[in-house]
């Protein structure tokens, strides 16, 4: 059975990588997105999902703990809730920093675990702990692989840097 999601490994530091060299050095893992995380997240999901389609979240704390967790789906799909939204609440609950998120999906049994990047609404979400949270997202042409990102790097448009933005803006002050 072929359960696995690799990261791409490329030549050049990655954009993750490179942050981390110049990111001040907080007390928190030294690699926050690794194989380790998108591992534990397809653990869970083949915990929970032993049959047919399966997926999970994994989020890494401030603190080096792993958190995992799967989607919320009642009858009424409007009351869903995506896989990774269990993990970051469970993170907020124990006063914890949110510092990667992965989050794990495949179709069938046997199949491979694509990377899926965090949706509109997990991304803002994640904001609550900064734009340096990384984030796993897929390789497009090499299923089950994976690259790490920066919330940052996913919305670069953010609103959230549109209000910082004009509340430093001598124009508008
Ligand atoms: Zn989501």
């Amino acid at each position: 059975m072929q359960a696995t999601a690799r990261r791409l490994f490329v030549a050049s530091a990655t954009s993750c990588a490179r942050r981390r060299l110049t990111r001040n050095a907080l007390p928190q893992h030294p690699m926050p997105l690794d194989q380790p995380l998108v591992d534990a997240a397809i653990r869970q999901a083949l915990d929970r999902f032993p049959t047919g389609y399966a997926g999970a979240a994994a989020v890494r704390t401030d603190a080096g703990r792993i958190i995992t967790s799967v989607a919320f789906d009642p009858p009424n799909s409007c009351a869903s809730l995506c896989h990774e939204a269990g993990a970051y609440c469970e993170a907020n609950r124990i006063g914890a920093r949110v510092v990667a998120s992965v989050c794990v999906s495949r179709e069938t049994p046997g199949g491979t675990f694509i990377i899926l990047a965090p949706c509109g609404i997990c991304q803002e979400r994640l904001a609550l702990w900064g734009p340096d949270v990384e984030v796993a997202v897929a390789v497009l042409g090499r299923p089950g692989e994976w690259e790490c990102r920066t919330l940052a790097e996913l919305r670069p448009h953010d609103w959230l840097r549109a209000v910082s933005d004009a509340e430093q803006s001598p124009i508008l002050r």
